[in-house]
């Protein structure tokens, strides 16, 4: 597989922000590659320099096996999509598609052909009249896609694009991306800062944090496997145990996660199972989510979340947590295999 983005060890500063710190990694031709992280973290930024809007402060960006530097943003084969895609109000769907072509002095009836192509790749065969102003939010956006796709680009960049739409949009506009990325066969670079975007629809995820990549992976080695408390936390919100509160646990100080999911809450004079770790701790709160509960226990000085997803029970009082009330003491059992051990 050839590389379609390669950043060595890039740093980028504003005055006295490190923005990127030392960040080097490979994006594969083709591949759907998510940046994902806390706001601040530096994914915009690393777009930024893909896209060629700026240059890094040290190291070196190769784009399809050629050095970056030098070259524009207008000569890279790279196209980006914002979340505050701002349409012409004042032109309609087709000529906003077609509007980088017209700059680019394409023949009208030609641009026109391409823009409708484009909007057939986004669904919006039938909008070409439209004004922005006749669309809905997630139309808008499609509209924005397909403006950036009409240059057929081999990368598409995608900075938060799905931000300002509702839930069931985003969740909608999710599937049709993950569509359209196996129907182009492009490669795409999504920025996002939602954990759950990021492992629906990626084929790796970096994840970064303060400026730096903490672990880059597949969703589910992300979710099963992560490396350092950062993205234990960030990832899937596991249960995290420092050093100092393992090591009386288990008599080992070294960090660890535990997901929520695989701990298991029960009345406390369950009997000891091997294999087991098990606690005690107080309830404090059980939180009803519809498909699963979440609880959160006390045990010392921590509070542990704890997620229980079995609600098939038409029996109310055999649903999981029915009969536990906050305030009581109850027991906390997960299996040691689900215990993730973590670099730092
Ligand atoms: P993200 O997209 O992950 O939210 P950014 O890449 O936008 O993060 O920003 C990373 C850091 O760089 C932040 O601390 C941000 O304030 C800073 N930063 C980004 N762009 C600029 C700029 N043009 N001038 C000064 N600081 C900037
Ligand atoms: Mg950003």
């Amino acid at each position: 597989m050839s590389v379609a983005i390669e950043f060595k060890d890039i740093s980028k500063r504003y005055g006295d922000v490190t923005a990127l710190d030392h960040v080097s990694f490979r994006v594969e031709e083709g591949e759907f590659f998510s940046m994902l992280g806390p706001s601040g973290s530096g994914k915009t930024t690393s777009l930024r320099l893909m896209a060629g809007f700026e240059q890094p402060s040290s190291g070196n960006l190769a784009l399809l096996g050629q050095e970056a530097a030098g070259t524009p943003p207008y000569a890279r084969d790279v196209n980006t999509v914002f979340q505050d895609y701002a349409l012409f109000p004042h032109m309609n769907v087709l000529d906003n598609v077609a509007y980088g072509l017209m700059v680019r002095k394409m023949a009208k009836a030609e641009r026109h052909a391409l823009a409708q192509e484009a909007l057939a790749m986004v669904a919006l065969p039938d909008h070409g009249n439209r004004t922005p102003a006749q669309l809905s939010g997630g139309q808008r956006q499609r509209v924005a896609l397909a403006r950036a796709l009409v240059n057929r680009p081999r990368i598409l960049l995608l900075d938060e694009p799905l931000g300002a739409l509702d839930l069931k949009l985003r969740e909608q506009m999710q599937v049709e991306l993950k569509v359209l990325h196996r129907k182009l066969g492009i490669t795409f670079v999504y920025v996002t800062h939602d954990q759950g975007e990021a492992l629906s629809m990626s084929d790796r995820i970096a994840v970064f944090n303060n400026g730096r990549i903490e672990q880059i992976a597949t969703p589910r080695e992300l979710y099963y496997r992560p490396r350092t408390r950062f993205v234990a936390d960030f990832v899937g919100s596991s249960n995290v145990f420092t050093a100092d509160l393992a090591e009386p646990l288990c008599g080992k100080r070294q960090a660890f996660a535990v997901r929520q999911e695989n701990i298991h809450v029960t009345k406390p004079d369950a009997p000891k199972v091997a294999g087991q770790v098990q606690l005690e701790g107080e309830l404090l709160a059980v939180q009803f989510l519809g498909a699963s509960q979440r609880l959160e226990i006390k045990v010392g000085s921590h509070v542990i979340t704890a997620l229980q997803s079995d609600n098939t029970s038409t029996v109310p009082s055999q649903q999981p947590g029915a009969d536990l009330q906050p305030g009581q003491t109850v027991a906390l059992h997960w299996a040691e295999q689900h215990m993730v051990m973590l670099d730092d």
